[in-house]
């Protein structure tokens, strides 16, 4: 059988060739070709000789995206990617222009587990988790498509980052690599739902990223009606995790907050998440609700937005309204893979 070359780590790499006794700079030549260049092929790593790749494409082979549908948002330049995988199953990825640069929203999974009511991810159902070259693919895909460099990472795709944990872990270890695509921790956001023991786990590891925490409501009956895995880890065991964690890494919690009309968006919603975020560093992101037709989910009027941020920032809270990007071309995760797989493509936006 065959092993996936491109979900190697670098000391993971060495040690292969090492085994196939190969010197140690191949090693570093062909983690350059799959994670610098991001060749999809052992016919691109051009400074290697046939009969070295020959024997390794008997060996290993290179799990890569290809593009099966480009949407163009028309309001902003926003470009949206469905991905197909080797296995026939669809991503999504997103990439926006900032100021600062091109940041992707990447998937982690094919398909998500979590259940949360609003997000389109779940209603295609779990397939599998992407592996660490298949994320990291999503990357060199759009950079080679659009023809531009992406030095900003999101994981706010299709899928629960920490619900395929290592495979993440090898992601940000390769895309961090200075020999790699060399993406600073510091540019890269990881988003959860809120599955506590892995947010432990990811405090451990000390990594300089943002953690994004899916809050989304301020208490446990309204949080437990929308995002299921609340019933397991309620809404204080999971900003005591946020607590921990801000002081273990010194990093910033940031949290995501999705208005939906007369849901979560009242004057007392707004009071009761201030004095539960009293004291910490955190950020909270507003997100007026991406209407997903099949989700029945109603944006907060802009008044109410504005209403609610401001009582955030009255009792101390940083927060933010998030400018709404690619909202013509479906940008909302997994509304892509779902009415692919419904088979009603709209071939004409492409
Ligand atoms: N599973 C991870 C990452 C994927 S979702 C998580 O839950 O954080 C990325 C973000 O988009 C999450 O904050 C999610 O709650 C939000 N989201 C999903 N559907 C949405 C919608 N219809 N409108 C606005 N935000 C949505």
């Amino acid at each position: 059988m065959k092993k996936d070359i491109k979900s190697l780590t670098y000391s993971q790499l060495e040690n292969e060739m090492a085994l196939l006794k190969l010197p140690k700079f191949r090693a570093k030549q062909i983690f350059k070709w799959l994670h610098e260049t991001g060749v999809t092929s052992f016919d691109d790593m051009t400074n290697l000789s046939k009969d070295l790749r020959e024997s390794l494409s008997e060996k290993y082979h290179i799990r890569s995206c290809v593009i099966e549908n480009k949407y163009v948002s028309n309001l902003d330049g926003t470009v949206k990617y469905l991905f197909r995988l080797y296995d026939g199953e669809y991503i999504e990825s997103v990439v926006m222009k900032y100021k600062y640069g091109y940041t992707i929203c990447v998937s982690s999974q094919v398909g998500c587990k979590m259940g949360c009511t609003f997000c389109a991810s779940t209603l295609a159902g779990f397939k599998r988790n992407l592996s660490s070259g298949e994320i990291e693919s999503q990357l060199h895909c759009a950079q080679k498509d659009l023809n531009v460099r992406i030095s900003h990472i999101v994981m706010m795709g299709i899928g629960e980052p920490l619900d395929n944990f290592d495979n993440v872990m090898t992601f940000l270890e390769n895309v961090n690599n200075e020999i790699g695509m060399n993406i600073s921790m510091r540019n890269i956001t990881v988003s959860t739902c809120g599955v506590v023991p892995m947010i432990y786990e990811l405090m451990n590891r000390n990594l300089q990223l943002t953690l994004t925490i899916s809050l989304h409501a301020p208490n446990d009956s309204i949080r437990s009606k929308t995002m299921p895995v609340n019933k397991k880890y309620p809404v204080d065991m999971l900003l005591k995790a946020c607590r921990e964690y801000e002081e273990k890494t010194g990093r910033r919690v940031s949290f995501e907050y999705t208005l939906i009309k007369g849901i979560n968006d009242s004057c007392e919603n707004a009071q009761e998440l201030a004095d539960k975020l009293k004291g910490s560093l955190c950020h909270v992101n507003l997100i007026p609700v991406n209407d997903v037709e099949e989700r029945g989910n109603i944006r907060s009027e802009k008044d109410d937005i504005i209403r609610f941020q401001t009582i955030l920032k009255n009792n101390g809270i940083n927060a933010t309204i998030r400018r709404t990007l690619g909202s013509d071309i479906n940008a909302s995760c997994g509304q892509l893979r779902y009415k692919k797989k419904r088979g009603d493509f709209d071939e004409d936006s492409c």
